[in-house]
């Protein structure tokens, strides 16, 4: 018997994906399939072998493998189709994938598609990174793969360019493999990370460098060395056998800037509205594609809640639908220099229970400063705050509309 036409497909099976495929069978979805370019589900988590990963989901604190495999057998319990080792090559307009597995390319078709595909660190090549080119320069993620997948060790002591959360994990995980990295640099005055998590460089004996770049990677084969630059202007070499280039995140959104979906230039993902709605009706996203970058349990709430919304509509109740047009909805824009990117982009009329509760907004530097919701000229929101690069701001959606009357609302910080 010919199996009955999938209702949705979702890209990617990660923490988003794969809570957005659990909801939907919860939901009484018949037919859910969740596609994987590698060889096994669980997304990013399945290389970071320390915790704490789960909590918000399984009240439980997991190393990130032991979380992805709950998060795979929570699905494959559900009912959930997980296609492994399938890529998929191309999205195309109405709910339509062509698909890269063993078997060769196929296309397929869904009622939707969650696109949730996730992030990746910015590489050396888009960094502008000058020097020579050795083995050695990698991201967080490859030597995550080194050690926890695959028991490599990429090298013994690198420098660590860097000091998001992720650059401090990544201290963790050269520990674990016995790697000792000989220093941190840190372009600005202070670390990205909220504090302690500097404190986790000191204890493992990594000198913090602030106020200090990464000028060029020397080397022949390997890495040799590194020449850095101080706020005085001061270049000078420090000896290391490798390079790990640690956070700057950005979505993993090829397909839909190689396709057919509005990609928001400031995010990097799918510009898409309360209910994760893409510019082509039939895709939603879900999970850090939306935006770089939030942990894993955001991610899964973010594949929860855009399942729901799909449901919704699916059943025809999303206050949104396949016809909306741009008189029920309302675009967000801004202006200021200082804030980095804001999620959603679109608001739709009317504004219900369903769908995210907040517009997400980061900043490019600390500073102090009020942010306002503007309609025209009218404030409809706004509050003093201090703001710190790569620190989630929420404002509630319910409140910055509350008394718009236009299409059109403009996000401002004016610092103090
Ligand atoms: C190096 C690194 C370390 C991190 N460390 C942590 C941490 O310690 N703690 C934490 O909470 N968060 C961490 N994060 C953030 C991480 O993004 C989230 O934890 C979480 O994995 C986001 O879930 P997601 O489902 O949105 O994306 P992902 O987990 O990235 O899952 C997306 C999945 O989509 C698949 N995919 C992408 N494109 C395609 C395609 N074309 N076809 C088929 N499949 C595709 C990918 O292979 C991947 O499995 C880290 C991120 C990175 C990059």
């Amino acid at each position: 018997m010919n199996k009955p036409e999938i209702d949705v497909i979702i890209i990617g099976a990660g923490p988003a994906g794969l809570s957005a495929a659990v909801e939907l069978k919860k939901q009484g979805i018949a037919r859910v399939v969740v596609l994987e370019r590698e060889t096994q589900a669980g997304g990013i988590p399945r290389h970071c072998g320390h915790p704490p990963f789960g909590f918000r989901e399984f009240s439980r604190v997991y190393t990130g493998p032991q979380y992805a495999r709950k998060l795979v057998e929570t699905a494959l319990q559900a009912g959930v189709e997980i296609r492994t080792s399938t890529t998929v090559v191309q999205a195309l307009p109405n709910a339509r994938l062509q698909l890269s597995s063993e078997t060769g390319v196929e296309e397929i078709s869904a009622k939707r598609i969650i696109y949730a595909s996730g992030v990746r660190e910015t590489p050396r090549s888009a960094r502008l990174i000058s020097g020579t080119r050795p083995l050695g320069v990698i991201n967080t993620g490859a030597l995550q793969s080194h050690v926890y997948l695959k028991q490599r060790r990429p090298f013994k002591h690198p420098a660590i360019i860097g000091t998001e959360l992720v650059s401090f994990s990544a201290i963790q995980t050269c520990r674990h493999a016995g790697i000792q990295p000989v220093v941190m640099l840190e372009a600005t005055d202070k670390p990205v990370a909220r504090w302690p998590a500097s404190l986790f460089a000191r204890f493992s004996k990594v000198p913090l460098y602030l106020n200090t770049k990464l000028i060029r990677i020397e080397g022949d084969k390997q890495v040799e060395g590194i020449v850095v630059e101080d706020i005085n202007g001061v270049q000078r070499t420090i000896n290391c056998d490798g390079v790990l280039l640690t956070g700057k995140f950005t979505p993993e959104s090829t397909l839909g800037r190689c396709g057919h979906l509005v990609i928001d230039q400031n995010t990097g993902g799918p510009q898409v509205n309360q209910f994760g709605r893409c510019s082509d009706p039939t895709y939603f996203a879900a999970g850090n594609l939306l935006r770089p970058v939030e942990t894993a349990g955001w991610s899964w709430k973010e594949g929860h809640q855009v399942a729901n919304c799909v449901v919704h509509d699916l059943n025809g109740k999303l206050p949104d639908s396949l016809e909306s047009n741009a008189e029920n909805q309302i675009q967000l824009l801004s202006k200021s220099a200082n804030i980095k990117f804001f999620m959603p982009q679109l608001i739709s009329l009317p504004h219900t229970k369903v769908g995210m509760k907040h517009i997400q907004l980061r900043f490019k530097h600390r500073a102090t400063g009020i942010l306002k919701v503007l309609d025209g000229s009218s404030v409809l929101y706004a509050k003093r705050l201090k703001v710190y690069p790569e620190r989630r701001v929420l404002i509630s959606i319910g409140e910055a509309i509350a008394d718009c009357h236009s299409n059109r609302l403009e996000l401002v910080f004016e610092e103090l």
